[in-house]
């Protein structure tokens, strides 16, 4: 028997995502990432005596909405605790999160798939703070070899939703997914730019293997402080593999902490045993407890628009689900349906958008939908050359897309065949090669021809002419 048909693994998933509010979590210093060191502190975030934390009302608000797009119950009264441990991060040596009243617990996220939808049970989202930052100075960046700490904390304090996930989760592809469509959800919803590569969003993973058919819950190990889906789902894979060896071998697998380095896949993952942390939480006393007006989550409710979930499943109606899937996580969807009304092609909209348009690194959302759309339709008909400095700036504001329009691609038969007949002659044994059945060499021909043109040809006529020529 093979040993995905005898292990299941059992994935729950911790996420933090900062939110991007004004002000801090507790206290009014501006919440900025990139500002210099220390630059936004007061005695709150610094933990100097006798100041008083006040709870930021818009990072609460946040909460409870993600909290009702994840279909939670909303708390009627929710609470601060301190959460206790010691760390040069965290100048208090408590971090002001939530405990057993959090704001949202009890939800879910549909994953959707190509065979229908995996639910994935949300335990609870709360709210808390994020702490300082150690900047560890050394060539590596890392502790390992440093010569000195420093400690940033304009991070201490920003305010931080962690969503935790049920043990629902049964393979890599799936915590992927789950992860993806999480993440477009909350830059959905406006209150995070949830960039793992800013540290906006990053996920511990928690990883056991059972039995198949059994619902035990085994000792599980913590990937942590994840910030990358590839890496995480590898990770998953890695560890999943690695327990079952262990079990299959007689052992047992310790609770531990395991540190992936993104850097360096292939390392073994580092260990830190940890002692069973005590945390002491007690209710944070000098603040009061939060109750969520019902009317404030009504009205949530009524807000939030389709998710991105059910859009990927309207969306493959039309379209693969792969690519369903690729537009919607990438938060390309809402300029795939403005160039299919704009009257192009699905397959081919989609196509531009998640091959070219992404190449460009432009965000969405700073895009004039209607702009792209005429560009995409005049498509053809203009240079490919103008066609791709015009998508290199459809992100500039006030970008119109008529300069490029009024250009026109050469699709004059009698100015492109000289051409065609030139390079079919200066490439002879590549012809010889297309004729004898290696077809592919289609588009090397179609290349040679835009070069040659300096990308003013129209790809569609140079494509039909080659191809009766060499036919
Ligand atoms: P803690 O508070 O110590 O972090 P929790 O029990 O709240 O622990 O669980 C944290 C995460 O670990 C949750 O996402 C949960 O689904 C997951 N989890 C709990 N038990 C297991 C297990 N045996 N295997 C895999 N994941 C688990
Ligand atoms: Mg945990
Ligand atoms: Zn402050």
């Amino acid at each position: 028997m093979s040993e995905a048909a005898t292990w299941e693994p059992v994935i729950g998933l911790e996420i933090h995502v900062q939110l991007k509010t004004e002000t801090k979590m507790f206290c009014r210093c501006r919440n900025a990432y990139g500002d210099e060191p220390n630059a936004n502190v007061c005695p709150v975030c610094l933990a100097f005596p006798g100041a008083l934390p006040i709870a930021n009302k818009r990072a609460i608000e946040e909460c409870i909405k993600l909290g009702v797009a994840l279909e939670c119950a909303i708390a009627e009264r929710a609470v601060f605790h301190r959460k206790n441990y010691f760390y040069p991060d965290l100048p208090k040596a408590y971090q002001i999160s939530q405990y057993d009243e959090p704001l949202c617990a009890g939800g879910k996220l549909a994953v959707p798939t190509a065979d229908g939808d995996i639910e994935i049970g949300i335990t609870r989202a709360h709210l808390e703070e994020d702490a300082a930052k150690n900047i560890h100075v050394a060539e590596s960046g890392r502790l390992d070899g440093a010569t000195a700490t420093l400690v940033d904390f304009n991070r201490g304090g920003t305010p931080l939703v962690e969503i935790v996930t049920e043990p629902d989760i049964h393979d890599a592809e799936t915590a992927k997914r789950f992860l993806q469509l999480l993440r477009q959800t909350v830059v959905e919803l406006g209150f995070s730019d949830a960039e793992l590569d800013k540290g906006s969003m990053r996920f511990d993973i928690n990883v056991s293997v059972r039995p198949a058919g059994s619902d035990e819950l085994r000792t599980r190990t913590e990937l942590k402080n994840m910030n990358s889906f590839n890496f995480a789902a590898k990770g998953i894979e890695r560890e999943v593999a690695r327990q079952i060896r262990i079990y299959e071998d007689g052992g047992t697998v310790d609770q531990e902490t395991l540190h992936f380095d993104p850097g360096n896949e292939e390392s073994a993952p580092s260990r830190s045993k940890e002692e069973a942390q005590d945390y002491r939480y007690f209710p944070e006393p000098d603040l009061v407890p939060v109750h969520p007006p019902a009317e404030l989550v009504s009205r949530f409710r009524e807000e939030i628009g389709e998710l991105p979930g059910a859009r990927i499943r309207r969306i493959a109606d039309t379209l693969s689900f792969y690519d369903a899937d690729v537009l919607v996580t990438g938060g390309l969807d809402r300029l795939w349906v403005a160039l299919v009304d704009g009257g192009a092609d699905p397959k081919e909209a989609a196509n531009v958008l998640a091959n070219q348009f992404v190449a460009t690194g432009i965000s969405p959302e700073s895009v004039d939908a209607g702009e792209l759309a005429k560009l995409v339709a005049a498509r053809s008909a203009i240079p490919r050359a103008a066609f791709d400095e015009a998508l290199g700036k459809v992100g500039e504001k006030g970008f119109s897309a008529d300069p490029y329009l009024a250009q026109k691609a050469v699709s004059d038969v009698s100015e492109l065949d000289p051409v065609i007949g030139r390079v079919i002659a200066a490439n002879a044994a590549q012809a010889e090669q297309y004729r004898s059945g290696k077809t592919g060499l289609l588009g090397f021909f179609v290349g040679q021809v835009m070069k040659e043109t300096g990308g003013k040809a129209d790809p569609r006529v140079v494509n039909e002419r080659v191809r009766e020529k060499l036919g």
